[in-house]
């Protein structure tokens, strides 16, 4: 994500920090300070933020260790002020392990609240809960509290919430994964508008969760739609044959005359019969302002990319897509260039599918 910090790797996963949260502790500590607390009363303000922030953390690791269980990577933990982002490298495809990798991170806060519930007890420090207030009362109470929060919060069943996911498992051990993922999506929204409709006669931070909730909803029955009617296609029924190279030598005048002349974006360069880079057009145009047209093309290509191969399934090759963030994607046959996918391409090629099975009704 953009505006990161890296802090550090835990168990092989990348943490990171998103650079709004610094607005959130300059924002807690300002007005702590302007309630006129004292300098002690704002530190443990800023105190509580990164004691949330640590339990955010925990709650994301408690997915990713779970993933990592069954095999899946994940590529980086985000930090943001609204929770936290866990990237997985994708979903499980098996029902109950999607399950237990939702349900583990609330989990974590479920343990770091009953443990904060134990030791207050055991040190007969509990308040009543009158007493307490979001900003202000005993920070090891307070820290509990919002950890139930957390659980509540993230068990609300609705698409991008963890509770979404719980829902879409439990359905999809009955039902095909599209259909769970659809009714899964349709509560969600449903919540989401109940959220909407509240918030806009109490609270506009309700409003806003339930903007956010009701686009994941969408996104996540959208792309699982994608992936079912790309399910069974080999990646070569739907790759472009008709495209343009580069040779690693030609330069970046060559390139522009390649891209006005056409449509393509985004060209292979080729050494012989095998693919060397890819020239992708944000590359083509920083190093145009930079370097000039004459700067040959291997200087500026990316050498780390993703091919696929002719018969891969596309579904597969989608998903990777996504993760890598690839718009081109270069199509080999034993080591020998045959095509490419684009995104567009994956697009259009939906969009005639989906014209064809309406024909056929
Ligand atoms: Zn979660």
């Amino acid at each position: 994500m953009k505006w990161s910090w890296k802090l550090g790797e835990i168990a092989g996963i990348g943490i990171y920090i998103h650079a709004t949260f610094l607005l959130v502790i300059g924002w807690v500590g300002l007005t702590h300070w302007r309630e006129g607390q004292s300098l002690e009363a704002t530190l443990v303000g800023i105190g509580f933020v990164l004691a949330l922030f640590g339990c955010v953390l925990l709650h994301e690791l408690g997915h990713s260790l779970t993933a990592k269980k069954y095999g899946i990577k994940t590529r980086d933990i985000t930090l943001l002020p609204i929770g936290g982002v866990a990237r997985l490298e994708r979903m499980p495809d098996d029902p109950k392990q999607e399950l237990w990798v939702a349900l583990m991170g609330p989990a974590v806060n479920v343990v770091i609240a009953a443990v904060l519930f134990i030791s207050l007890f055991l040190t007969n420090s509990l308040v009543p809960l009158e007493s307490m207030e979001m900003t202000s009362g005993p920070f090891w109470e307070r820290l509990m509290m919002v950890n139930l929060f957390l659980v509540a919060f993230n068990m609300i069943p609705a698409f991008p919430m963890d509770g979404g996911r719980v829902l879409r498992a439990l359905l999809a051990t009955r039902l095909a994964y599209t259909k769970a993922t659809h009714i899964a999506a349709t509560i969600g929204q449903g919540i989401a508008f109940i959220f909407g409709f509240i918030g806009l006669f109490t609270n506009p931070f309700l409003v806003f969760i339930a903007l956010f909730v009701w686009i994941g909803a969408a996104q996540e029955s959208s792309m699982v739609q994608i992936q079912s009617s790309l399910d069974g296609i080999p990646v070569n029924q739907a790759m472009i044959t008709n495209f343009r190279t580069l040779l690693p030598l030609s330069t970046l005048a060559d390139a522009v005359e390649l891209t006005l002349s056409g449509s393509q974006q985004d060209f292979p360069v080729v050494e012989g019969e095998r693919v060397v880079g890819v020239l992708v057009q944000g590359d083509l145009l920083v190093a145009l302002a930079q370097q000039g047209k004459d700067t040959p093309v291997s200087g500026v290509m990316q050498t780390d990319f993703e091919t696929a191969e002719a018969f891969e399934m596309l579904q597969t090759l989608f998903v990777r897509m996504q993760s890598c963030n690839c718009r081109t994607v270069p199509v080999t046959r034993f080591g020998r260039l045959v095509g490419l996918i684009t995104m567009e391409n994956i697009g259009e090629f939906l969009r005639i599918e989906a014209a064809l099975s309406q024909k056929k009704l």
